[in-house]
């Protein structure tokens, strides 16, 4: 998930609907949310998850300073008709608020492809998504077993990814799965065991991601210095070889 850019224009503070999508931010317009699209990027506010890496830690509370309404976006989407490809839904875990699927439509109902980045903690919502969308960006972050947990802070949150892996790639929907890497939560074994995982399932659009500081609210995941060879070039092949897609992000 991108850094989250905040309209500084928009004037109103809304009450939390639960009709409405909560939103806690945008990006109004940006080239690598959804490949090949220019897209405008909605952050929505809630997640139930507490990775210690979340790089948008002001996100994760159900309710926030809604700084910019889900009204202003539409607002904002009609006068960008011809101008944008599509809208990605990103968080915070977007598929929290029951209201997306509604937000989705109304999207795709004004000409606009609908993505969704998600780290897929409610497989049954997701199911519901799939066929309204276009494709979707799967954060997966450790093998499915406790050492998901471990990153999550979420006992089970494996098996509720694992259920959302299958769905994305069972659906037809496009797709990218992508890992971020940082040596106090995953070691190399995790990253080549997970690979394996992943293309065992058929996964062939991959990404890892180094760890970003920016945003992380975790003072020692930020303080590191040893990187347990997971940024060596030579690792980062072995794990390509697997994916028929397969792209590396640095830090
Ligand atoms: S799942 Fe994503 S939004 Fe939620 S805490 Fe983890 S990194 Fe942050």
């Amino acid at each position: 998930m991108s850094a989250l850019t905040l309209l500084k224009s928009e004037p109103a503070k809304a009450e939390l609907s639960p009709r409405l999508l909560s939103v806690g931010g945008l990006t109004p317009l940006t080239t690598t949310d959804y490949p090949g699209c220019l897209s405008l990027v909605v952050f929505c506010q809630g997640c139930p998850w507490r990775c210690g890496y979340c790089h948008n830690p002001h996100l994760i509370p159900r309710a926030g300073d809604q700084a910019v309404t889900w009204e202003w976006v539409l607002a904002f989407l009609h006068r960008r008709r011809g101008l944008l490809d599509a809208v990605v839904f990103s968080g915070g875990e977007p598929t929290l608020q029951p209201s997306l699927i509604d937000a989705i439509e109304t999207v795709k109902a004004m000409g606009f492809k609908a993505g969704l980045h998600t780290a897929g903690p409610y497989p049954d919502r997701l199911k519901r998504l799939l066929p309204r969308l276009d494709w979707v960006g799967l954060d997966v972050k450790a093998p499915f077993d406790a050492r998901y947990d471990r990153v999550t802070g979420i006992p089970g949150s494996g098996e509720k990814a694992r259920e959302s892996a299958a769905l994305v790639l069972s659906s037809g929907v496009d797709y990218e799965f992508r890992t971020t890497l940082h040596p106090s939560l995953l070691t190399r074994q995790d990253i080549l065991e997970m690979a394996e995982i992943l293309m065992e399932m058929g996964v062939s659009h991959y990404a890892l991601q180094e760890f970003r500081p920016l945003g992380c609210a975790d003072a020692a995941l930020c303080d590191f210095t040893e990187s347990g060879g997971l940024f060596d070039p030579a690792f980062y092949a072995r794990i390509e070889s697997r994916f028929h897609d397969f792209s590396l992000r640095h830090a």
